[in-house]
């Protein structure tokens, strides 16, 4: 999602500015290609903005969250993250390093509703597996 879209978005939504700290939870999310947890987003933006806090990294999250700006993901096991990814996906997650990995299936909605014989709101999928990394050893510890 590009940057003039987001500010949109927050604009409709009675924003009129976009804060500096969301800024630069935005920039922090789009470099990393990782799902990130708020403690390491926090440590992140504490090093550009040393004087941030971290219950503003929260009330950025929560609000970007329910703007659909970004994803939390509930995983048992593993600390809510956040994706930058918004549109629909599903995760693999390796159950010795809890590397989380994104995998696009074709969506299983038609197949859930057939079964069950009624609408689906929503779902959310986790793969469990052993990552390539950890099943060959070479992952550093
Ligand atoms: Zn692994
Ligand atoms: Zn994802």
């Amino acid at each position: 999602m590009d940057y003039n879209r987001i500010r949109t978005i927050l604009i409709r939504k009675g924003e009129q500015k976009m804060t500096r700290q969301r800024e630069l939870i935005i920039n922090i999310l789009k470099q990393s290609d990782r799902h990130l947890t708020a403690d390491e987003i926090f440590f992140l933006a504490k090093l550009k903005m040393p004087s941030i806090a971290m219950a503003t990294i929260y009330n950025n999250l929560n609000a970007m969250n329910e703007a659909g700006l970004v994803k939390r993901l509930h995983i048992d096991g593993v600390a809510d993250c956040f994706d930058k990814i918004v549109e629909p996906h599903d995760h693999l997650l390796c159950d010795k390093c809890g590397k989380i990995t994104d995998i696009k299936l074709h969506s299983l909605t038609d197949t859930l509703e057939a079964e069950i014989g009624t609408q689906i709101e929503d779902y959310e999928l986790t793969v469990h597996y052993v990552c390539s990394e950890c099943r060959t050893g070479t992952r550093r510890r």
